[in-house]
């Protein structure tokens, strides 16, 4: 495949959510066809793709099929057929990121296991089958049990504080975690194309929504020291070059009450914690990553504006046909930008959308971000 990436082109896409519909409005940027496939046949990428197919990114004939005429093979979801993917490249088709990559990244077992392999720092974990090995692990403080396989948003996470909590324990193979007594959470995403070339994106400070467990709001650049700063670079760093993914890796961390930085867990495509980046930053996530994936130099990641991104998240107690609350008062709000995913219906917590906030001055984007947050409300009809 030496065509260039111009004109006939074709990029195949795993996966059809807002993810994907970000990284085709920089494809088309480029002049890059792309096929989409979703289960979902109302799924946010499909008027905006050349191609659409309905079917499952677990079925190894429908993913094989559906790349035989994409000229670039990649994901916006993790949760993909990787022996699919193994096939697709023997065909001479480019599949970034690697399936090695996936298959490790997929289970969040061989994920801590590799973090341990390649002295990345980590929190202390141990391994289990199911929930009846849980007892034997509690600590003060309460443990961290996590799916091995499947989760997402935090579903397939849980907390249990006592063996009162033995209830909530999920019965599968699982990763039991020390509790990290967490000051900030983090990430950095970092991109690395077919030459070895890497490039990191500033640190962004996470906000999570407890009840959802969620990303709710992202504040770029990161309130940290550039020790900080430079540290959690450096590892983020490592983690791709050891991985040698092609592509975009976000890699969320955490900074310790006591002033460490763990990795938590990677993301092997472009993440929730990049959106700002669009309006942030010179080069967006969607562009690195289609720049790390075409083998094309990486672009400069430096902040333009400081920017505050908040998650547009539905609204508990509505659920059916969407309707956003508050749009026009919040556009009204210099520096506001708001990103709809085109999902029809919303139910609690659902990612409808996401509004960056750009702003000379954090701190105005922060006041800004509050009033967004605020004010526009994602509801059923
Ligand atoms: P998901 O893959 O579903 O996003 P994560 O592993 O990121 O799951 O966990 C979701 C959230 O749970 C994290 O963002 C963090 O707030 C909390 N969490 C995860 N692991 C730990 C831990 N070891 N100690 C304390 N909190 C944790």
């Amino acid at each position: 495949m030496n065509r260039e990436f111009y004109g006939n082109f074709t990029l195949g896409i795993l996966g059809g959510g807002q993810l994907g519909r970000m990284l085709i409005q920089e494809a088309i940027n480029l002049n890059i066809d792309s096929k989409v496939l979703d289960p979902d046949s109302n799924a946010p990428c499909k008027h905006l793709c050349n191609e659409f197919v309905n079917g499952s990114l677990n079925d190894f004939n429908a993913v094989v099929e559906f790349a035989k005429n994409v000229d670039v093979l990649t994901i916006e979801i993790e949760h993909v057929s990787v022996e699919a993917l193994k096939k697709i490249q023997t065909t001479g088709v480019k599949v970034y990121p690697q399936p090695g990559v996936l298959e490790i990244i997929q289970d969040k077992g061989l994920q801590k296991e590799f973090y341990t392999k390649h002295n990345i720092p980590t929190a202390s974990y141990t391994l289990i089958n199911g929930s009846s090995e849980v007892n034997a692990h509690f600590k003060a403080g309460g443990i961290i049990q996590k799916l091995r396989k499947g989760g997402y948003d935090g579903k397939g996470v849980v907390l249990l504080k006592d063996d009162k909590d033995l209830n909530k324990a999920f019965d599968a193979p699982s990763v039991i975690e020390e509790k990290v007594d967490i000051e900030k959470e983090i990430s950095v995403i970092v991109a690395r194309n077919e030459a070895g070339e890497v490039k990191a994106f500033p640190i962004v400070e996470l906000g999570y929504n407890s009840e959802a467990n969620l990303v709710e709001y992202l504040i770029s650049p990161a309130g940290v020291s550039k020790d900080f700063q430079q540290q959690a670079e450096s590892i983020a760093k490592n983690v791709a070059n050891s991985l040698g993914i092609v592509g975009i890796l976000a890699v969320e961390m955490f900074i310790t009450k006591s002033g460490k930085i763990l990795v938590n867990e990677v993301a092997p495509r472009p993440h929730n914690s990049g959106h700002q980046s669009i309006e942030g930053n010179v080069t967006s996530q969607y562009e690195q990553h289609l720049r790390a994936i075409l083998g094309l130099p990486l672009g400069s990641t430096e902040i333009t504006l400081p920017s505050v991104m908040v998650n547009l998240l539905g609204e508990k107690g509505h659920e059916g046909e969407v309707v956003y609350e508050g749009l026009k008062e919040c556009l009204a709000i210099d520096g506001v930008k708001v990103h709809l995913y085109g999902k029809k219906s919303t139910k609690p917590f659902r990612k409808m959308g996401h509004v960056t906030i750009i702003d000379k001055d954090i701190k105005s984007a922060m006041v800004k971000a509050e009033k967004v947050k605020n004010t526009l409300k994602v509801k059923s009809k």
